[in-house]
Parts: C-alpha cells; structure tokens; sequence
C-alpha cells in the first residue's frame, strides 16, 4: 500500500458514459454543442442542460439571443473568452467578460437578452441550466454579476488550479452556494503530470466536460470536447489526472426528485404550471417582472 492510495483511480468515482452532445443553434443563430441535452435531464438531476460554446467566426456567434423568457430555473453563464451583454425587462444591465459569471435565478420570470460585445475574435463559454425546488419556481427573479477577479481560487502544491464557482473545494469556498441542490462547479486547471481529487457525496449526481487536453477521470480518458457522467457508486470523490496540460468542469449537485416539464425556457413540475407559464407570458406578465440585481 502506498501513501497515496486514498487518490488512485480505485478510490475514484468512475465513468458511467462519456457524451460528446448535439450540435445545434440557439438564439439569433450561435452555434452551440447542446452536451447536456433533455434526455439526461432526470440522470443529472438537478441539472438540466450545459450548452459549450467556442466559435472564431463571428458568423457563429454575432446574433446573440435577443429578448426571452425564462421562468422556473437558474441560468449560469461562465464565459472564458469574448464579451456578452445582458440587458432585463426591469432595465438592469451588465457585461460578462472573460473569466466572469452571471448566476440568474429566474424564479417566476423574467425577460433578458444576451448579446455578443464584439465583432470578432473567439467567443468561447458555458451555460449550465440549474433547475429551481418547486417550493423556489416562482420566488422574486434576480440574478448577480460575479467579475472574474472575485471568483475564489487556489493552486495546490502540485500546481493544479482550481476556480471555484459554486460550492467548496479544499476549505475554499465559493463564489455561490445554493442550498437544496447544493452545486458544486469547478474550473480546473491540470499541468502536466499532475492530479486533482474532489470529495462528492455518493447521492449526489456529478458529472465533468473536458475543454482543453484530454483528462483521466477515476481511469478513464476523457477528451476535448467530452461530459463524463460519473456513476453514483460508493467512492466519495473523484479523481481526475492529466499526462499533458488540460482543463475540465467539474459539476456535481443533490437531485431534487421532483416531476420535470419543460416547454423551451419554462422548466416547471406539471403540464399546467407550463400552460400558466404561456398564458403568463402572453399576458405580458414578464415583461413587468421585478428583477433584482444583487
Ligand atoms: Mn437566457
């Protein structure tokens, strides 16, 4: 037995799939790779989709999303490169640039736009989609801009870098801690040769996505561009390595349990709370919406 047993990949969640997602557009035309899509919404409870974007050409990204609703949910933009500005029905604005998050919490409602601030160059980020306890589907919406130089980090003595988003890693804490779901959303930078072990109860679903190299997950090559879902078995923490330099999220979270209707940007519990959603919407509701910036 060796001293540093308790991180060998024996000790580490393992991989239950690897998903390479959708290609598809969004929005006035950006094209995105849709990873977490519908389909693994109940597997990765409480998530419900993770959009990557990484696009050079500006063709790719320039329309933006121009005015939508959400209702129901939380948005969690993290961008790594390019500008995007966001504009709500209530008149609040604010620019992501690289490095930034914004964690929207839609609650009952709102209207917003994203928009591109540039006109060319690499526009490359995430949108995770957090669903909201039924108890939180309809509280007051507001949403919170997080610079890139607030987010807490660290380096381990390896030289592994850790942003942490949401939750804790390390004693560190995050930048958002949410309870019932309690996510966990880290930004991790693997040199070469090194690794990294993060604690995550065995109920809660976890997942990671590679972005740049290829990463070792509890054994498993995880390349460019690939979610691992990890299985829910008795290991309390996962293990990820690196031969060569390369980045991945790691996200984890407490299942809700809770029945999932979703019609385009309503994620409720029930048919009827999508159909009051409609006639909400219609009825303008959402566009007096009181957003509050935090
Ligand atoms: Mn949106």
């Amino acid at each position: 037995m060796t001293t540093d047993s308790a991180s060998s990949d024996d000790h580490s969640r393992k991989v239950e799939r690897l998903v390479q997602g959708v290609q598809t557009s969004d929005g006035a035309g950006v094209r995105l790779t849709r990873v977490l899509t519908q389909q693994l919404q109940r597997r990765l409870d409480p998530f419900l989709m993770l959009d990557a974007f990484r696009n050079e050409n500006p063709e790719d990204y320039i329309g933006g999303f121009p005015d939508h609703p959400h209702r129901g949910f939380e948005t969690v933009t993290y961008m790594l490169a390019g500008r995007m500005r966001h504009h709500d029905s209530a008149g609040n604005q604010g620019l992501l640039g690289p490095g930034c998050v914004q964690w929207m919490t839609a609650g009952s409602g709102l209207i917003h736009s994203e928009l591109p601030e540039q006109a060319d160059g690499l526009m490359e980020g995430f949108q995770l989609w957090l669903n909201l306890p039924a108890r939180d589907k309809m509280a007051r919406p507001y949403y919170r801009d997080i610079p890139s130089e607030s987010i807490p980090e660290f380096v381990t003595p390896q030289g592994v870098r850790v942003r942490v988003i949401a939750g804790s890693s390390h004693g560190v804490a995050g930048a958002v801690q949410r309870e019932h779901t309690e996510p966990l959303y880290l930004d991790v930078h693997l040199p070469a040769g090194t690794q990294f072990v993060q604690p995550i109860p065995p109920a809660h679903h976890a997942f990671t996505y590679t972005y740049r190299g290829t990463v070792l997950v509890g054994g498993t090559a995880v390349p460019d561009r690939n979610m691992a879902i990890l299985a829910n078995d008795a290991a309390g923490q996962v293990v990820v390595k690196a031969d060569a330099d390369a980045r991945l999220l790691i996200v984890a979270g407490q299942p809700l349990n809770e029945p999932i209707a979703q019609h385009g940007p309503f994620v409720m519990n029930t048919g009827e709370e999508i159909q009051q959603a409609l006639r909400d919407y219609r009825d303008g509701l959402f566009e007096s919406a009181k957003v509050q910036s935090l």
